[in-house]
């Protein structure tokens, strides 16, 4: 009979009280391969004085054993600008990880993959939208932050799916006009549209994992389970959000579970985020669809540490770009949540 090693069971109680959190949505078979890689990234965070900012969408082993922070894409924002650490390790892909740079010029922001996009931020660039400014004069450009800094920097105000109707309704106000050009994301655009007086020109942007779910599918949900309430990313298409109980952001989403407690759930978005939400919600049956982000699963655990014993990818964005970009940014942390 194989016996453990000393070094394996003090790792084992290194790691025990992260695997009583997880053990719900990660099987115990699986904790030998995660654990050396979760004790090894704990501590050579301390180390380093790196923080881990990890999205909604990592996987449950990244999202509740090693990450700092956790959010969508505004609270990471948010939290990239006000960290003391000296490096942030972005879970999550290529743009946030831009973000936290131009908000944290100061600081290194390491990605663990730089094949880590996102359909959204490739589907249009800087010069794109200098087109559509003069093609458009003197409307207002509203850029979801799923947008490379190039973007950004064309922009006069981001938004995230979170705030993207307040964000709307003020830059409106702002420019004095009914009418803004809200870019990249089609989806979210009309979605926002169908919620307020703002006329909004868009671009054929979409998310690859959000586009794929259908309304016929939130039918089929309902009648294979019977009551279940099915919270829709408003990424996701106008029909699939108008099948939907309540339309979000991560966070929203995370929230109506939290405040509501459903006796079972379906979350139309990307398929970790029901594992880290069902972690905090044991009494909560979630029912999961299984769409992936390619994008986002090329962050993992291996990949985090190796970023950190490296010092690699390092995310540089040009500092002048970085200060156009940085002001839209600014202007929507400035828009009351
Ligand atoms: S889930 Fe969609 S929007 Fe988010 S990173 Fe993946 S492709 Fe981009």
């Amino acid at each position: 009979m194989n016996r453990p090693s000393l070094i394996d069971m003090s790792l084992n109680e290194a790691t025990a009280p992260l695997y009583a959190r997880v053990k719900n949505v990660i099987p115990e078979i699986e904790w030998p391969v995660f654990a050396p890689d979760i004790a090894a990234i704990n501590a050579l965070k301390r180390e380093r004085n790196a923080v881990i900012l990890a999205h909604n969408y990592m996987t449950p082993e990244i999202f509740h054993c090693v990450a700092d922070f956790v959010g969508d894409s505004l609270q990471l924002a948010r939290e990239a600008a006000k960290t003391d650490a000296k490096i942030i390790v972005q879970a999550g892909v290529h743009f946030m990880a831009e973000t936290s740079k131009i908000l944290s010029p100061e600081k290194t922001v390491l990605i663990p993959s730089l094949e880590a996009g996102c359909s959204l931020a490739s589907s249009i660039t800087g010069a794109d939208v200098r087109l559509l400014k003069q093609k458009y004069p003197g409307l207002p450009v509203v850029t979801y932050v799923n947008t490379s800094a190039d973007v950004k920097a064309e922009s006069d105000i981001c938004c995230t799916s979170g705030n993207a109707l307040k964000v709307v309704e003020a830059i409106a106000r702002d420019f004095g006009t009914d009418t803004v050009i809200m870019i990249p994301d089609k989806y979210l655009a009309r979605n926002v549209a169908a919620k307020t007086g703002v006329k909004v020109i868009t671009w054929e942007g979409s998310c690859e994992v959000h586009e794929r779910f259908t309304a016929q599918e939130i039918r089929d949900f309902r009648a294979a389970h019977p009551g279940i309430t099915v919270l829709a990313h408003p990424e996701c298409p106008p029909d699939v959000v108008a099948e939907a109980d309540f339309a979000g952001s991560t966070a929203a989403m995370i929230n109506y579970v939290g405040d509501r407690k459903p006796n079972r759930v379906v979350m139309i978005t990307e398929c970790s985020m029901s594992d880290n939400v069902a972690v905090e919600y044991p009494d909560v049956e979630f029912v999961r669809p299984c769409n992936l982000c390619p994008h986002m699963k090329r962050i993992a655990l291996d990949g985090i540490l190796q970023s950190l014993e490296t010092m690699t990818h390092e995310v540089i964005v040009p500092v002048d770009v970085a200060a156009r970009a940085k002001t839209p940014i600014d202007r929507m942390l400035a828009v009351k949540a």
